[in-house]
């Protein structure tokens, strides 16, 4: 049975936990550089733990808010996750040693094109709660956050919120609804996490491994971020 915040088994693989879409199609050349590739193709298999051509690797595939538990708890020794997610989880035992300059975006607020906010308590819309109550506090704003699992331009758009935070890239889908960003709260990219335990049980291969996918991002800059 699995110990709460110990690795997923320090005598065996290294687990990797990622999310499908955007990351996962990022992160793949990433640990195809440091000579790691999925044994079958993750967006078309139905699987949930994909091994590797490294028999010391396997990949488990979850959904993006909880690849940080996954970590965390040890479930798996490493993760990839965008700095949006991690801001939202706020974990001071997550190890999170390096940037991989992939999925860059940017965390703003938005809200519909010209419309001046009210007065006093806004209703602010998002899957970010604690990122929005955070950054509404700072600002000195009272704010009401409404929190949504998707779709958060349509909130503006029906009178559910004055204003979303969301992640934003081209700004396409905000133009597309009638929404203009507004407020940059941070910028985004994908980060490699690491359990604590795992840090320290499996120093060397880990070490070596983030040293690789740390190299492939360096060799990779100049396109990204
Ligand atoms: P865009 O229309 O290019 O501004 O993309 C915005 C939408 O794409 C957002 O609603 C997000 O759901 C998604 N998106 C874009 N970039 C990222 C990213 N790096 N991480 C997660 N979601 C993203």
């Amino acid at each position: 049975m699995q110990l709460s915040n110990s690795p997923s088994d320090a005598a065996e693989q290294l687990t990797i936990a990622l999310s499908k879409g955007r990351i996962l199609k990022d992160t793949l050349p990433l640990l195809h550089a440091a000579g790691i590739e999925p044994a079958e193709d993750p967006d078309k298999s139905r699987k949930l733990i994909i091994p590797t051509t490294d028999p010391g690797v396997r990949l488990l595939i979850v959904r993006a808010s909880d690849v940080p538990p996954y970590v965390e708890h040890g479930a798996a020794d490493i993760g990839v996750s965008g700095k949006d997610v991690l801001m939202e989880y706020n974990s001071p035992s997550l190890y999170e040693p390096l940037d991989l300059e992939i999925a860059c975006c940017k965390l703003m607020t938005a809200g519909p094109v010209g419309k001046i906010l009210p007065e006093g308590r806004i209703k602010v819309a998002t899957k970010f709660v604690n990122i929005a109550k955070k950054y509404y506090a700072s600002q000195g704003r009272q704010a009401e956050i409404i929190k949504l699992y998707g779709s958060m331009e349509l909130a503006p758009l029906v009178g559910l919120a004055d204003e979303i935070v969301d992640v934003v890239d081209t700004g396409g889908t905000l133009r597309a609804n009638g929404l203009e960003p507004r407020e940059h709260i941070a910028d985004i990219s994908s980060r490699l996490v690491v359990n604590k335990a795992a840090m320290k049980l499996r120093h060397q291969r880990i070490s070596s491994l983030l040293e690789q996918l740390k190299a492939a991002v360096i060799a990779k800059r100049q396109t990204e971020c």
